[in-house]
Order: C-alpha cells, then sequence, then structure tokens
C-alpha cells in the first residue's frame, strides 16, 4: 500500500476514534436487524396451498426432508378434480389436449424439470426423478412422456376431466385466439419451504394457461422464473400469467434481490414494479410471487388484488391475503 492511501487509512480511522459522534453514527449505519423469522416453515400460492400444506407438513415430520416435503405437498393438488389449472384436470389448449409444466429445486443449486408433458399424473414427481436419475435440469415433451414410461409412472387415458370438458365446450364457441389471463383466476401452486436447520427447496405445477398455443410453455418449469431456491440466502415462486414471469426472472430477481439485502418483502414488490414496467397490457395480467429468506422472513406481492397464499407454521396453516401493486 502506498505511503499516501496508507496514511488517509490511518487518518479515518484516527478521526472515528476521535470524534464519538461520528463513531456513534457508523455503529448506528452498521446494525442490522434481529430476523423475525420462523422455522420451519412452508408458504405455498392460492387457497389450494392449506391442503398441499398440511400434506408437506405432514411429509417434514414423517422423513425430515423438505424435498420430500415440497414434492408430497403440491401432489395433493395435482389430484385435486377442483382445481383446473393444475394437474390433469386442468383446462386443456385450443387443441383440447391437456399439458402439463412441473420444477423441482433444493437449496444446493440441485433441479429438474418437465414441461409440455401428456398422461402423467404427477409431472412434480417426474421432475424430481429427471433431477436425481439424469444429467439434465429438463425434459419435454414427448421425451419427458418417454422417460415417465421408462421410470414406471402409470400414462392416464387422454380424456378431459368432466369439468374441463364443459369449460372448453363453452371456450369454443368463440374460440377467442388471445391468451387473456383472467385477473382471478391463476391456479399453479408454487411451495417453497425451509426447514429447522435452514435447508430449503420449492416446488411448482401447473397445467399452465387456459387455451394456450399448442406447445406453450410458462414460468412454472424454467429454473430463475417460476421457482429459484438457495440456501445461502432464500427462495422464491410464482403464479399468474408465465409471459410476463419469464420476461422478468422473477423468481430468481427476487432471490438476487434479498442476497443484496432486501427483505422478502421488498424484493417481491421490487419484482411487480419491474413486472408492471416491462409487460403493456397490464390490466389484463395477473402475477403473484412468495418468498421466503434463510431466517424463515416471507415476503408475498401480486400486481392486482385477489393473490392469496398459504402459510404453514408450528402453530398453525393459515391463508392469507396478499397486498397488491394496483389497489382495489
Ligand atoms: N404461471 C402459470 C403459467 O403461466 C399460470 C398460473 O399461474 O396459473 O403457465
Amino acid at each position: 500500500m502506498s505511503q499516501r492511501r496508507k496514511f488517509i487509512k490511518q487518518s479515518l480511522v484516527g478521526s472515528v476514534l476521535f470524534l464519538p459522534g461520528v463513531a456513534a453514527a457508523c455503529a448506528q449505519t452498521q446494525t442490522t436487524p434481529t430476523p423475525t423469522g420462523e422455522k420451519p416453515l412452508i408458504l405455498s400460492t392460492w387457497n389450494h396451498g392449506i391442503p398441499a400444506n398440511d400434506a408437506a407438513w405432514a411429509k417434514l415430520n414423517e422423513t425430515g426432508s423438505i424435498l420430500d416435503a415440497v414434492e408430497a405437498g403440491v401432489r395433493v393438488t395435482e389430484l385435486d378434480l377442483e382445481n383446473l389449472s393444475v394437474g390433469l384436470q386442468g383446462l386443456p389448449d385450443r387443441e383440447g389436449i391437456t399439458t402439463l409444466d412441473a420444477s423441482i429445486m433444493t437449496g444446493d443449486g440441485a433441479c429438474g424439470t418437465v414441461a409440455f408433458v401428456r398422461q402423467v399424473k404427477h409431472p412434480i414427481s417426474l421432475a424430481r426423478a429427471v433431477m436425481e436419475k439424469t444429467p439434465h435440469v429438463m425434459l419435454v415433451g414427448e421425451g419427458a412422456r418417454q422417460f415417465a414410461i421408462a421410470e414406471g409412472f402409470p400414462l392416464e387415458e387422454e380424456k378431459l376431466s368432466p369439468k374441463a370438458q364443459v369449460e372448453y365446450d363453452k371456450w369454443k364457441v368463440t374460440s377467442q385466439y388471445k391468451p387473456i389471463i383472467n385477473i382471478e383466476n391463476h391456479d399453479t401452486i408454487g411451495m417453497i419451504g425451509i426447514d429447522a436447520n435452514g435447508k430449503l427447496a420449492g416446488s411448482c405445477t401447473t397445467s399452465g394457461l387456459a387455451y394456450k398455443m399448442h406447445g406453450r410453455v410458462g414460468d412454472s418449469p424454467i429454473i430463475g422464473a417460476g421457482l429459484y431456491v438457495d440456501d445461502e440466502v432464500g427462495a422464491a415462486t410464482a403464479t399468474g400469467l408465465g409471459e410476463s414471469i419469464i420476461r422478468i426472472c422473477g423468481s430468481f430477481l427476487i432471490v438476487e434481490l434479498m442476497r443484496q439485502g432486501r427483505t422478502p418483502q421488498e424484493a417481491c414488490e421490487e419484482a411487480v414494479k419491474r413486472l408492471v414496467a416491462k409487460n403493456k397490457n397490464i390490466k389484463d395480467i395477473q402475477a403473484g410471487f412468495l418468498a421466503i429468506n434463510k431466517y424463515g422472513e416471507t415476503g408475498a406481492f401480486a400486481v392486482h388484488p385477489g393473490f392469496n397464499f398459504a402459510k404453514a407454521i408450528a402453530s398453525g396453516n393459515t391463508l392469507i391475503d396478499s397486498n397488491s401493486h394496483f389497489k382495489p
């Protein structure tokens, strides 16, 4: 170090030491707030997050694995016949075919995803098999289906659920070839969780946008868009119009904002702000984000009112309304 730089450094240290007011101010700015979070903790999107969280919590107690928990949780939603946006009972694409997307990730960077997959009842488990049994991250379409067969996943008959058939028949009357997403109607399940030791995992599964073009894939199976998890920082997941979420790498953005010091709530709000700025027809777009940091603090924010999520901690599993960018 040059003599001059050494001198400047020493004199700065000296001035702090000998000016009590300045020292006090520095001490103040360096104070980091004590985290107020709680672990274990599981968050998931929408009303169906309640039964999903219950199943995830039970699995966490049973195996102690947060990865097992987030897989088991969303498997419940994948079978929920009332849900028209997750699983094989979901609304089909324009051709009347239901195709599914899913992703799973752990905080050490392991991840697996499937997209545009048909006939598989539990795409989340197929995504986990991609993560654990292949050298790849993502399998799509026929390749994903072939992998499912090879792994012994039973294939279901390709037939719309009675509810989806009714809706599809109604839609065909006008066949609006325009992927307008109803502000209130998104039901993807994204789940993120942290165990008592701070290990994180997340899962996300969907039948995607109703009446999408055949072959369309949303944010849910895109690592960094619909889901991102990093044990060093936290986790985030998304729901809503996938195109708007992919455009801003929503979940990765939130985790990186937390890495830079934002709280989960601040990070979700910033991501929504960015999404609003980058998407023109924002009145027709709903998107919502959930985040947790490694301390078990949480955040949630959406573009429009109506987004809710389920939060499970040791004292209970509750449904919470998210705040939004546009006010009711
Ligand atoms: N994010 C999903 C997608 O765009 C839709 C949803 O959240 O329901 O495929």
